[in-house]
């Protein structure tokens, strides 16, 4: 995902906008997915320190999230990364955080993206708009 990349249109299973409704308006999508080719390369949004490797599937350890915490102590998370930071690394904004990873392996049809999802120290969602 370069810093501006086609946010993920409507597909069968959703639109890939901020508060899209999921589940028949049971759940919001709480970030922006950017559709981008498997194996791109994700760029950090902002300069930060890497907190988190983490999996987003407990049924399947081979999706991984990278989470990056900002100065104001915000969290950016991008899902579906292999990542190539490590823990506790420092990164700056533009700087590498990993390649993004097939997604139609899991959702047959589904637009191939990058989710990035924003929380304050509140753990409130903020719109990623606003940071890119
Ligand atoms: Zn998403």
């Amino acid at each position: 995902m370069k810093v501006i990349a086609p946010v993920r249109d409507h597909d069968t299973f959703g639109s890939g906008l901020y508060g899209a409704s999921r589940d028949g308006g049971k759940r919001t999508h709480n970030g922006i997915d950017y559709a981008c080719y498997p194996n791109s390369q994700v760029l950090s949004v902002t300069s930060g320190v890497v907190t988190k490797l983490g999996y987003p599937y407990k049924d399947d350890p081979t999706y991984r999230y990278v989470e990056v915490t900002d100065h104001d102590l915000r969290r950016f998370r991008y899902f579906y990364v292999k990542p190539s930071v490590s823990m506790n690394q420092m990164v700056i904004k533009g700087g590498i955080l990993g390649k993004s990873q097939e997604l139609n392996r899991r959702y047959v049809g589904i637009t191939e993206h990058v989710h990035l999802e924003v929380k304050d120290q509140n753990n409130e969602f903020l719109d990623p708009n606003d940071f890119i």
